[in-house]
């Protein structure tokens, strides 16, 4: 029996999202998700997506580690007939946030590269410790099995060093591995292949702008399927306005609070990771809700808008100058793929820079890939739902083939 089922997993500190995919042909088996573990209100809803296997099933009885939360899952799994037991299961796919500068691929998980993600552990102080319990209870599940590790990184490694440098004092940088090592990595990778694909052209053809709108958010610039810039930095806080983090700011700010507000490390970083960026700026970051309320007249959902489309165009226009030929715009994640007056604000007035939408196609709902530019327009823009469980489990299943053949 060929062993051709991946099971993707994504460990919060608090949470695991699963899916397990049969790579032939790339469908999906099961998706769940486990979150408040280590509380009394844990719950795992698990959704069966084989043809006859049934509906949703949810569990609220309290689940007290990573270690039960998957023992769950398994069991969940076992119900459908899809056990982690199976011969069937090739291996696990982890998500993991920060790889640094070694991780440039997917790569096959064993102490040592364990280690090496746990020294990775303060430029990632909240992901990097949950993924390694991830990783670790899986292992205590199924020892015999490969495990690959995907970094949210890797795609951004592609980067020259004038892109991911800041320009600090270069020994101060390289001592405390100061420099821009991007995010959202396996979304911005698996958008750009997926856009080539929608223009019926080979990647390495294609110069793509990648938008990732989410309640995190950062935009990539891709040359022939490599990222040559990005707007994610030392840590997601960089670049873009998003639900909850302010994106770029003057440093200076920080030292202002600190002088003058007296707010302390931690205050800052908790005012500009949770509680700037749209919900900062009017009290929602959920973009259906902001475009409620600019709907009903309210002036600072508008103006929070507008702080958002106007950080998200100096983006478009600094990696269209970074690129020099762009071939199409893409929008991904929750905002980007569902916000059409997003869209619509993003791009207007940007007709010289060969960008035109086609309002009838941005304003259509569709779960697909699809173009919402004018055909006459230079630049496609394309809206394409992201999936980065399937691009883990991609690539996991690539490596652990590769491996095989030896
Ligand atoms: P995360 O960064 O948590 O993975 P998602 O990519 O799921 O986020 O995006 C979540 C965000 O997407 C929500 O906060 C909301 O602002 C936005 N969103 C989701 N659905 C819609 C919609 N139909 N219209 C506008 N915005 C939406």
């Amino acid at each position: 029996m060929t062993a051709t089922r991946v099971l993707v997993l994504n460990s919060g500190s608090s949470s695991v999202k699963y899916q397990l995919l049969d790579m032939r042909g790339g469908a999906r088996l099961a998706v769940g998700l486990v979150e408040r573990i280590g509380e009394e209100t844990s719950r795992l809803v698990h959704t069966p997506l084989l043809g006859d296997a049934g509906g949703k099933r949810e569990r609220t009885a309290p689940i007290a580690d990573h270690a039960a939360a998957l023992k769950a899952v398994a069991e969940e799994l076992a119900a459908d007939g899809l056990g982690l037991d199976s011969p069937r299961l090739a291996a696990i796919g982890h998500r993991v946030v920060h790889g640094g500068l070694r991780f440039t691929e997917p790569t096959v998980i064993d102490e040592e590269v364990l280690a090496e993600v746990e020294r990775l552990v303060p430029l990632a102080p909240l992901h990097n410790p949950a993924n390694i319990t991830g990783i670790r209870t899986a292992q205590a599940l199924r020892p015999d099995l490969p495990q690959v590790a995907v970094f949210d990184t890797a795609f951004h490694t592609t980067m020259p060093e004038s892109a991911a440098r800041y320009a600090i004092d270069t020994e101060t940088a390289d001592r405390h591995l100061i420099r821009r090592y991007g995010f959202h990595g396996t979304s911005h990778a698996y958008v750009a292949r997926e856009t080539a694909r929608l223009l019926g052209k080979d990647p390495e053809d294609v110069n793509v702008i990648v938008l990732h709108l989410g309640n995190g958010a950062s935009a990539s610039a891709v040359a022939g399927g490599r990222c040559v810039d990005t707007s994610m930095g030392l840590t997601p806080l960089e670049g873009l306005v998003m639900g909850t983090r302010s994106g770029d700011i003057d440093p200076a700010v920080t030292f202002h609070l600190m002088r003058v507000a007296g707010m302390s490390t931690d205050d800052i970083d908790v005012l500009l990771n949770k509680k700037s960026g749209l919900v900062g700026l009017c009290g929602d970051n959920d973009m259906r809700e902001i475009r409620r309320r600019i709907d009903a007249g309210d002036e600072r959902a508008q103006l929070a808008f507008d702080i958002y489309i106007h950080r998200l165009k100096k983006y478009i226009g600094a990696y269209y100058a970074v690129l020099g030929r762009v071939d199409a715009i893409a929008f991904t994640a929750g905002v980007g793929e569902n916000a059409a007056p997003v869209r619509e604000a993003a791009v207007s007035g940007l007709e010289e820079l060969g960008l035109a939408l086609d309002s009838g196609l941005n304003a259509e709902r569709s779960d697909g890939a699809r173009l919402v530019s004018t055909p006459y327009a230079r630049v496609a823009v394309a809206v394409v739902p992201t999936d980065e469980e399937l691009e883990i489990a991609r690539q996991t299943f690539a490596l652990v083939s590769e491996n095989a053949l030896g």
